[in-house]
């Protein structure tokens, strides 16, 4: 009996299986169908329960009500990211299903997952240098709604999920703002994980060339320096030479053309915003990508990329491993120190570089309906040029760091966002007058156009002056001293364009405050020029060297008013709420 139960455990020992339980998953993209939902966490399941170095964990909430999960992968069934950090591993995060109609990636990570478990090709190697954090479907509402009649253009799968969430929502504009439980779930697991690479899986539509795969990778310049360095010099080159050296589908840049539709004209890169998903995670120092499929690409050969593309990316990050947490550790350790914060980037189009592109000519055809002319991809014209491409960002508008930021507890809903997202919070012990730089909110365009329920504010234009303005026990205190500080920084500076305040959080603060009509207060500026001699010697010469003004008793009255301290009342008009404490200072906190 003993000699029987040893054999047994060596058996599973050299089966690397948990149970014996026969795996039951049937990936279907080869016959062009892309798992369900609940088949997808099933599959993940059934991993979790084979094999001993998966776990699969219920993260929180979504908005439809079930929970997002997380499938990770380590060796020696180590799941807390700070013990694999302190092993010197590398958390690589995938997130997918955030458009379900674009599910390349949830069903190529059920078979890049699986391939791991089972050591094909020997690829639990890679285990030793890293750990894989799956997010199997992020729109779980937006996946259980499914029609063959989603996304019409796109070569399958036959059915297909809705972009929008419960909610509504495109996820992929809410990682900034977060009002999303989904985005909120989110935020709290990457704060979790903190890893160290990020790769979002989607499908896009656009021009149509010869590849079926293409990449967003986030902006190096936006990265710390000597992480965007690594990621422009080495990360990147290895990967796009790995899927032509390894794969079948060549790689090439997210194809957003330098002019509009003209691939000849160059590729640039794409100004990943905060509120995109590798705009958010590249804020904390993370190597953010995006893989972007194309429609019209056959939905197995899709998957099979995406499988590819992933291999890429654990074998170059297990090989550099040692120096990938290197430059993060320091990265993690400089930001909270970081004196300069950039928050708006134009692309430099003095400086470029070329690549290869195997586009398709683009010519026209009358259509059998209508008989208008319609322009197409020619796949009968493929053609093969060097074009120009261009990566280089400058920052535009930069923000130096206070030491801190308060929050007046009336705005509470703003701290608790950040809190989210890891941001330490403090709140004064004491009311506390202090004095502040606040800034006033001089310009701002509303976006005629709905975008997740929001009018953006946009083209911000504001100034900043330095006042004493009264705080309330409770009122909220951030410290810039933070790993977070450039999330702090970009939704807390107002102009910034993902801020809270682009995004009306904070839109009251526009309207008109205290009612005053001048000519109430005329009386008021009799008395007052009365009193102060120097005002009205002032107000007389004006009169006499501005002959309009002489002639407009209402430009007066204003005059007058801006010069009285009844304006004091005017110090609320158009205020930012949340104000920068340029010093460090005593405060009693808790
Ligand atoms: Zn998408």
């Amino acid at each position: 009996m003993k000699q029987a139960l040893i054999l047994i455990f060596v058996m599973a020992l050299i089966a690397g299986c948990k149970n014996n339980e026969d795996l039951d998953i049937n990936l279907k993209y080869d016959e062009n169908l892309s798992l369900e939902y609940d088949q997808v966490i099933d599959a993940y399941q059934q991993l979790a329960r084979h094999y001993p170095q998966a776990k699969f964990i219920e993260m929180g909430k979504t908005d439809i009500g079930k929970p997002l999960h997380l499938f990770m992968i380590s060796k020696n069934k180590d799941f807390d990211p700070a013990s694999i950090k302190r092993k010197g591993k590398c958390i690589i995060m995938i997130i997918n299903g955030i458009h379900p109609g674009e599910p390349e990636g949830t069903d190529a990570s059920i078979q890049f997952a699986w391939d791991i478990l089972r050591n094909k090709d020997e690829m639990q190697k890679y285990l030793d240098n890293s750990v894989i954090a799956i997010i199997p479907v992020y729109n779980i509402g937006g996946a259980l709604d499914r029609s063959r009649y989603y996304r019409m253009n796109q070569d399958g799968p036959i059915y297909k999920g809705r972009r929008r969430n419960a909610k509504n929502m495109d996820l992929n504009r809410d990682f900034a703002k977060q009002e999303t439980k989904n985005a909120q779930t989110f935020a709290k697991t990457f704060t979790y994980l903190n890893p160290d690479v990020f790769i979002d899986t989607h499908t896009t539509n656009g021009s149509d060339h010869q590849y079926t795969i293409t990449l967003i990778a986030t902006m190096h310049n936006k990265l710390d320096r000597e992480m965007g360095l690594f990621f422009k010099e080495k990360m990147l080159p290895d990967l796009y030479k790995g899927m032509t050296d390894n794969s079948e589908y060549d790689m090439i840049p997210y194809v957003m053309t330098f002019n509009r539709g003209d691939i000849k004209s160059g590729l640039i890169t794409y100004n990943d915003l905060p509120l995109y998903s590798t705009g958010y995670t590249s804020l904390f120092n993370c190597y953010s990508f995006m893989t972007e499929n194309l429609v019209y690409k056959y939905f197995p050969d899709r998957v099979r990329s995406v499988v590819d593309f992933f291999t890429q990316v654990i074998d170059f990050t297990s090989n550099n491993a040692a120096e990938i947490r290197a430059l993060k550790e320091k990265a993690d350790e400089a930001v909270k120190s970081q004196e300069i914060f950039p928050i708006e980037w134009k692309l430099d189009d003095s400086q470029n570089e070329y690549l290869v592109f195997n586009g398709y000519e683009y010519s026209y055809i009358e259509t059998p309906i209508t008989g208008r002319r319609k322009g197409f991809y020619d796949h009968d014209k493929p053609w093969t040029d060097t074009i120009p491409y261009y990566t280089t960002y400058k920052p535009v508008t930069t923000v130096a760091r206070p030491y801190a930021y308060i929050i007046p507890q009336a705005w509470e809903e703003i701290a608790l966002k950040l809190m989210n997202n890891g941001v330490i919070a403090y709140q004064l012990k004491e009311d506390a007058m202090l004095e502040v730089e606040s800034y006033y909110i001089d310009d701002v365009t509303r976006s005629q156009r709905a975008t997740q329920g929001h009018y953006l504010n946009n083209s911000i234009k504001v100034h900043k002056t330095v006042q004493a303005i009264q705080y309330y026990k409770g009122d909220y205190i951030i410290k810039v001293n933070q790993h977070s500080n450039r999330f702090i920084v970009e939704m807390l500076e107002p102009h910034a364009p993902s801020s809270y305040f682009a995004w009306n959080f904070f839109d009251s603060i526009l309207e008109a405050h205290d009612f005053y009509s001048v000519w109430g207060f005329e009386s008021h500026f009799l008395e007052l020029l009365d009193q102060d001699e120097n005002l009205r010697t002032e107000f007389d010469q004006k009169k006499m060297d501005d002959h309009d003004f002489a002639n407009d008793p209402v430009a007066q009255l204003q005059y007058l008013y801006q010069k009285a301290p009844v304006s004091e009342i005017e110090k609320w008009n158009r205020l930012y709420p949340v104000s920068r404490l340029a010093k460090e200072i005593e405060l009693s906190l808790y």
